[in-house]
């Protein structure tokens, strides 16, 4: 264990879209915020950024996530690059965090749980594909109006995901690659009444168009059939080591149980994103972000005391105010006074 420990109002474990958003809020509001980040994750992957009000298509992942950083970073949230290894209550009430490397612990009265959940992946690995391999229907489903779409799996998902893409396109097959499906006889019949065409052969090649966009697969029958792109559907491995060590309500799908502002079960840890229920969406985990930071404030600001504080400790004197650190007031002067120039 380091010696070596920094403390803080809060600390947000994982810097994606939900993480950060919360420390945009707390940060904002008044507390001492650090973001632990691994790096990588959902939103880092995303070659363009679709479904985000005010941000253009061409907005890549990395690129959303840097600025984002970069905000949280003038408001006065410090962001430190590491992997979060561990979350234990310590007897004064308060968390602490210990990260890989071990030269550094961290001290925070909440934690935020933000760590996202990683695609499972085709077994066995697709041959790369380029662009034409995606993972978020809600986002990428646009983008196959009137091209040939393949979905591939072999559970509900694959099948519902299969017949919804009908919404958008009228070429839709559903891969098995030779698995045995698991959807259910209602599944299949719902299937079955829909024209979607279920490939069984297990795909031996993939063909790339010059603009590196899938243009289809080859398969153990000899076939071969074209496509533009389509989804992987084989489920969601959630990040949630520190969630389980720190004993917080998990559902059966595998998501933490959260409140409306993303309290889980163990009082002072919120979860947010998609590590919890709800759409895996970019704006879904900004607005969990915000309903945590918000709620974390209503709990950690000074004022106004209570009439019980104020009879047990006396009434607020002027040298008491403002109720934030004087990191935090000077970054936010600073900040203030950058935007007058
Ligand atoms: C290919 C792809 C394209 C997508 N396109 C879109 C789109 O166009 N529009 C849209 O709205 N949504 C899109 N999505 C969905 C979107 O990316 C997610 O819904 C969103 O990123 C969820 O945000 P999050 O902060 O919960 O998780 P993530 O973005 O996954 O971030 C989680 C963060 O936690 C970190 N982390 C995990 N464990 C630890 C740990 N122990 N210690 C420290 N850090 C840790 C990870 O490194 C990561 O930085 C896409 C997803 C994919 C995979």
């Amino acid at each position: 264990m380091t010696d070596n420990v920094r403390e803080y109002e809060v600390a947000v474990v994982g810097g994606g879209p939900a993480g950060l958003t919360t420390a945009l809020y707390t940060t904002r509001l008044s507390h001492d915020t650090v973001v632990v980040d691994r790096g990588g994750g959902r939103a880092a992957m995303m070659a363009d950024t679709h479904n985000v009000i005010g941000i253009t298509e061409d907005v890549s992942g990395s690129e959303l996530l840097r600025t984002a950083r970069q905000q949280v970073q003038h408001y006065g949230a410090d962001y430190v690059r590491r992997l979060v290894e561990s979350v234990e209550r310590v007897d004064d009430g308060r968390f602490r965090l210990a990260t890989r490397t071990g030269d550094v612990d961290f001290l925070a009265e909440k934690v935020v749980l933000a760590t996202g959940f990683t695609d499972e992946q085709p077994e066995p690995p697709l041959p790369p594909t380029g662009r034409g391999l995606h993972y978020c229907l809600h986002c990428d489903a646009y983008m196959f109006v009137d091209e040939p779409v393949y979905v591939m799996g072999t559970g509900e998902a694959a099948a519902h995901v299969a017949m919804i893409m009908l919404n958008f396109t009228d070429e839709v097959d559903l891969l098995t690659r030779g698995d045995e499906p698991t959807w259910s006889e209602e599944t299949d019949r719902q299937l079955r009444a829909h024209p979607v065409d279920v490939v069984d052969e297990e795909i031996t090649g993939v063909e790339k168009d010059d603009d590196g966009w899938l243009a289809g697969f080859a398969f153990e029958d000899g076939a071969f059939r074209e496509y533009r792109g389509g989804f992987p559907m084989y489920g969601a491995d959630y990040n949630a080591e520190l969630v389980d060590r720190l004993g917080c309500e998990r559902n059966d799908d595998g998501t933490v149980a959260v409140g409306e502002a993303g309290e889980t079960s163990v009082d002072g840890v919120y979860a947010v994103g998609d590590l919890t229920p709800g759409h895996n969406q970019v704006p879904v985990a900004m607005g969990e972000g915000a309903n945590a930071g918000i709620d974390i404030h209503y709990d950690l600001r000074e004022f106004p005391k209570s009439i019980d504080e104020i009879e047990a400790e006396g009434e607020v004197s002027p040298d008491e105010v403002p109720g934030m650190s004087d990191e935090l007031r000077e970054a936010a002067r600073e900040f203030n006074a950058a935007g007058d120039d």
